[in-house]
C-alpha cells in the first residue's frame, strides 16, 4: 500500500509503505530532455517504463545481480528496497552516442573496441558532470572499493542487457546506472528503461529510445511499445 511522499523527480516519484525499508516506486508519464528544459506528457510512459524496467530486473537477478527490485505492484507501481543512493550515475557505452561525441570529437556509430565505463556527478543545477574515483573518495560520494564494484556490476549488466536485446534485434549502444547501499552491500536501484538506455534497431540503425523525443523523431510511446513487445513483455 502507497504511503507518504518521499521524494517526486522528473519521471518518478517514491512513496513510504506499510513495510519498514521498502518503497513504492511510480513511474510518470512525464517526459524531460535538457536539464528539463524540454517537457511533455506522453500517454502510457508510465506503464511502459514500470513494465519494461520490471522485467529487466527480474532477468537481472535471475542472473545474480543483486538489485532492489522486489516486485510489480501496479500499472505504473513497483515495489523496492530503500537504498542509501550514491549520487554517481555510472555510464557503459558500447558504441559513441551523445555526450561523448560532443566531448571528444567522436563520430556517432563508432564502435568502441571494449565497453567503456563513465561516472557523472548527480547533480542537475550543475548539468550532472563528468567525474573520477577520486572527485566521489575525496567529496565522499562514494569509496574507490564501491566504485570498483558499480563499474563491474554495470560491465556484468551490459553483457546480460546486451544479449537479451541483441536476440530481439536491438543494439545496447550505452546505458546509464545508479547504485545504493543496503547493509555495506552495493545493489542496483533506479530504473532500467529506454528513458536511460540507448537503442538501437540492428538491422535498420533506427532510434528505439529516449532520443526520439531529444530530437522530435516521431511517437515515443510507439517505440517504448515496440521494444516490450519484441522483448515479448505484456503491459
Ligand atoms: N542518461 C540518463 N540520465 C542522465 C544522463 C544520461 O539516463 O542524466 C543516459 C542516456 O539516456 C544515455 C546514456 O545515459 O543512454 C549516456 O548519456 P550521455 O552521457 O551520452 O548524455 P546525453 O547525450 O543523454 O546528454
Amino acid at each position: 500500500m502507497k504511503g507518504k511522499l518521499k521524494y517526486e523527480g522528473k519521471g518518478k516519484a517514491l512513496y513510504t509503505t506499510e513495510t519498514d525499508g521498502e518503497l513504492i516506486q511510480v513511474f510518470k508519464d512525464d517526459a524531460t530532455a535538457f536539464d528539463g528544459k524540454k517537457h511533455d506528457v506522453i500517454a502510457e510512459k508510465g506503464e511502459l517504463n514500470c513494465a519494461i524496467s520490471s522485467w529487466f530486473f527480474e532477468k537481472l537477478q535471475e542472473a545474480g545481480i543483486n538489485t532492489h527490485y522486489v516486485k510489480r505492484e501496479g500499472s505504473v507501481e513497483m515495489r523496492i528496497k530503500e537504498l542509501e543512493m550514491m549520487p554517481v550515475e555510472v555510464v557503459v557505452r558500447n558504441v559513441a552516442a551523445g555526450s561523448i561525441c560532443r566531448r571528444l570529437g567522436l563520430e556517432e556509430g563508432m564502435v568502441l573496441e571494449r565497453p567503456l565505463t563513465e561516472l557523472f556527478y548527480k547533480d542537475d543545477a550543475l548539468g550532472d558532470p563528468m567525474i573520477n574515483t577520486e572527485h566521489c573518495e575525496l567529496f565522499g560520494w562514494a569509496k574507490a572499493d564501491d566504485i570498483r564494484a558499480m563499474r563491474q556490476l554495470a560491465r556484468d549488466v551490459n553483457r546480460i542487457l546486451s544479449d537479451l536485446l541483441e536476440n530481439v534485434g536491438i543494439r545496447l549502444i550505452d546505458f546509464k546506472l545508479e547504485f545504493g547501499l543496503l547493509d555495506g552491500e552495493i545493489v542496483l536501484g533506479d530504473e532500467v528503461t529506454p528513458d536511460g538506455c540507448r537503442l538501437w534497431d540492428i538491422e535498420t540503425g533506427r532510434k528505439l529510445d529516449k532520443d526520439v523525443f531529444r530530437q522530435d523523431l516521431g511517437g515515443l510511446s510507439e517505440v517504448y511499445h515496440e521494444v516490450a513487445n519484441r522483448l515479448g513483455i505484456n503491459i
